[in-house]
């Protein structure tokens, strides 16, 4: 699932192929998305320009030149494609997740460009392409999303007094929207792999230095996930499936039964089902 890094790079990508330009035609092969794709969507976009992406946790926000903007969520499966007319590009995924070339089933939307098109595809059909009026509306559609990492309100003050007295286990904390934006699954067990928190951890049970780690640590895996997944699209072409980007790079997700990765550790990484989502930690470093 696309998390905030393959998000970002996405979001880099789609700046550096289709920014400035101007939409000629949108196809629309599949409206039944997570929420319908309006019947005006096609006529929206004809002739906008689109004038930079944004992103803010998992969102893609396109601004367009008559200051709307489309809210795009990318859900569980979903990828953008960068196709050009006339040379053929074999590498079309604009992030490191899932198939690097543009698959020939599932893709639902097309936007047009004089010279290129981006295509939207999305096998299991969790995303979604929302028509957003205003900034302010936006805005609002953002109002109850906690901070992302890397914003100047996420402080050690924040996560501490957040967490204060909450039975809730850590693991479930990191991947709460409300608290935090953009970590999901993935992140929130290398984040406490790194912070050496056991996921099953109760908040109120975390000392001012464990909040410390958390800060720091969610900094840092989220930033080299995004450097690696932008270096390895590097102009669309380094990109080798699910062994580029930062998926080599786990040092717990998806690796039970392995030896622990840190130096000295005689742990073994085990997998457990903390409501019911799949979390991965070391037996013996984590506490
Ligand atoms: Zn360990």
């Amino acid at each position: 699932m696309p998390e905030l890094p393959e998000v970002e790079v996405v979001k880099q990508s789609l700046n550096k192929k289709i920014k400035e330009k101007k939409v000629k035609k949108v196809l629309v092969r599949n409206r039944n998305l997570r929420k319908k794709v309006p019947l005006n969507f096609e006529r929206f976009f004809i002739n906008q320009k689109i004038l930079e992406i944004e992103r803010f946790s998992k969102y893609l926000i396109l601004h367009l030149s008559n200051n709307k903007k489309c809210l795009i969520h990318l859900g569980m499966s979903g990828t953008i494609h960068f196709v050009k007319k006339n040379k053929k590009n074999i590498i079309t995924n604009t992030s490191f997740y899932n198939s690097p070339k543009l698959p020939s089933k599932h893709n639902h939307i097309e936007i047009f460009f004089g010279d290129c098109k981006i295509v939207y595809n999305d096998p299991r059909r969790f995303g979604f392409f929302e028509i957003v009026e205003s900034e302010k509306l936006l805005k609002k559609k953002f109002d109850h999303l906690g901070p992302e990492p890397f914003n100047s309100e996420y402080t050690l003050d924040y996560i501490y007094s957040k967490l204060r007295g909450k039975k809730k286990n850590i693991k479930n904390f990191l991947i709460d929207q409300n608290f935090i934006s953009g970590i999901g699954n993935i992140y929130a067990s290398e984040i406490l792999f790194l912070s050496r928190i056991n996921p099953d951890k109760k908040a109120k049970d975390l000392k001012k230095n464990d909040c410390q780690k958390i800060l720091v640590n969610s900094q840092k895996i989220l930033r080299e996930a995004i450097n690696k997944g932008g270096s390895s699209i590097k102009d669309f072409k380094n990109i080798s499936g699910n062994h580029g980007g930062f998926q080599s790079e786990f040092k717990v997700y998806q690796r039970e039964g392995s030896k622990c990765k840190r130096t000295n550790c005689i742990g073994i990484i085990k997998k457990k089902n903390i409501s019911n989502r799949s979390t991965f930690f070391c037996n013996s470093c984590q506490k």
